[in-house]
């Protein structure tokens, strides 16, 4: 099994490879050479199996022999252990025909620990096995963040760096990151914000002799090994629904693109997907563009689901590598035209794009009121990513085809809004009930490239 980049000019790698370099050197994204696929038969019998068995059945034909099968049922096991719910992706039905996939039962309550967990373990694995250690440098807006700390706590032979920007994240987002007190993680709070904290990062791996030295990864969501992750669950929750004998339909609340492009990379396997219908908030540009209108950067205006809120969705990319027949250089030219300001996508690839997804788009009003009715409707508790996603699944959800919308965060991690949507203040699950009593470890860093490297430098010779 290999790996291409989205741009096709650089080399072709292995799993292990991909996931260990991220980034491509073309600037490109890597997807598999091919879509490995799964028959009726075989995915008819994941039914009744459990969401670790699931996993390896659907995610060990990516890996090539980069794992032996022993190795990676046990990376699976350590990976989703930490998690507090039996299920690990339970299902609850809000109402006739339509079920809502609780992705938040893991360590940092956000759907971003069932790829990071898993990569933190391969991460182990393959380093140890070359007697290699890297630094981990990753921006973040919270979520992100806190689940590669929570990940790779711990571990021999990683060191973690999370830049976030100071006074903008949630208390509960904060404390998940400053009260790991494990020496090899390390919460960076930057004078400035998300979009300083990650150019900071860019200019880290653009700086070669530092990116060498201290032998950088990451760990961002353009990472195919976290997509392959996220491919798991679409299988679990669509067999438990009666797939492959029925169709099932998916929306997701979506904003760098990664989690609905695993739905697409399960529906190329075989599963059968019906609508896969992208959720965003007021930040609406992947709707604007799957409306037809071009894909053009305009300013960010912060939301209540602020895990949304973007305007460069990386991981489109790879969705218009396969609307564009795989041409990596019609890719390419479209990512020089975003550099000032965007693009128009081509009539075919367009065509292409709306035969795979649909899209819609929640106000803040819209995504607080439905908080509030799905309270009243059915007694689920909505985070205000999810409650983005159910809203936009009422309005384009077909009869008789199972709509599932995708949980993406733990109501507690959002406490201010739901409270004032609801009324209700949602708290945190009882294993993590002391998470406000926990000491904080966090160093406050000017937003100063080299400022920055001096730390991570000095605090990796530790
Ligand atoms: C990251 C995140 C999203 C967006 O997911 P993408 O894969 O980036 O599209 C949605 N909701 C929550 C809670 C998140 O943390």
């Amino acid at each position: 099994m290999k790996y291409i980049s989205t741009r096709g000019q650089a080399p072709e790698l292995t799993f292990e490879e991909a996931m260990l370099t991220g980034l491509a050197r073309d600037g490109g994204l890597y997807v598999p050479a091919e879509i490995p696929q799964m028959s009726h038969d075989e995915i008819a019998a994941l039914s009744g199996l459990s969401y670790e068995e699931t996993a390896f059945r659907v995610m060990r034909p990516f890996l090539g022999d980069c794992f032996t099968d022993d190795e990676f049922r046990e990376i699976i096991a350590k990976a989703y252990a930490g998690f507090g719910h039996a299920a690990r992706a339970p299902l609850k039905q809000l109402a006739p025909n339509h079920f809502l996939l609780e992705l938040f039962h893991g360590p940092t309550l956000a759907f971003k620990d069932f790829a990071m967990q898993l990569i933190g373990q391969l991460f182990e694995v393959a380093l140890k096995r070359r007697g290699e250690s890297v630094t981990i440098v990753g921006a973040t807006s919270g979520d992100t963040g806190s689940a590669a700390i929570e990940a790779f706590r711990g571990l021999d032979a990683v060191n973690v760096f999370i830049l976030y920007p100071h006074g903008r994240v949630s208390e509960v987002q904060r404390r998940q990151m400053t009260t790991p007190a494990d020496s090899n993680v390390h919460a960076l709070a930057v004078e400035g914000d998300f979009d300083d904290c990650q150019a900071a990062v860019k200019d880290m791996f653009n700086d070669f002799e530092f990116r060498d030295s201290v032998r950088l990864a990451g760990v961002n969501s353009i990472n195919f090994a976290r997509v392959l992750a996220q491919v798991v669950y679409y299988f679990s929750s669509a067999v438990s629904l009666g797939a492959p004998h029925r169709k099932i339909s998916y929306t997701v609340p979506t904003g760098n693109f990664g989690d609905i492009f695993a739905g697409y990379i399960a529906k190329q396997m075989g599963l059968p997907i019906e609508q896969l219908v992208v959720a965003t908030n007021q930040n609406d540009i992947l709707h604007r563009c799957l409306s037809g209108q071009g894909y053009f950067k305009g300013d960010t205006i912060p939301s209540i689901s602020p895990s949304m809120d973007i305007q460069v969705s990386s991981n489109f990319e790879r969705a218009l590598f396969y609307a564009y027949g795989q041409d990596g250089a019609a890719v390419g030219q479209l990512m020089n035209e975003l550099k000032t300001g965007g693009f128009n996508v081509s009539q075919g690839a367009m065509q292409a794009l709306q035969e795979t997804y649909v899209s819609g788009r929640a106000s803040e009003e819209e995504t607080m009121a439905t908080i509030k009715s799905e309270w009243a409707a059915s007694g689920e508790l909505l985070c205000p990513h999810g409650a983005v996603g159910v809203k936009v699944a009422n309005q384009l959800r077909v009869a008789d085809i199972p709509m599932v919308t995708l949980a993406t965060a733990h109501p507690a991690k959002f406490p201010a809004a739901v409270e004032e949507a609801s009324g209700i203040h949602p708290p945190l699950p009882a294993r993590m009930a002391d998470l406000y009593e926990r000491d904080e470890r966090v160093t406050r860093i000017d937003n100063d490239l080299a400022a920055l490297e001096a730390h991570i430098r000095k605090n990796i010779a530790n």
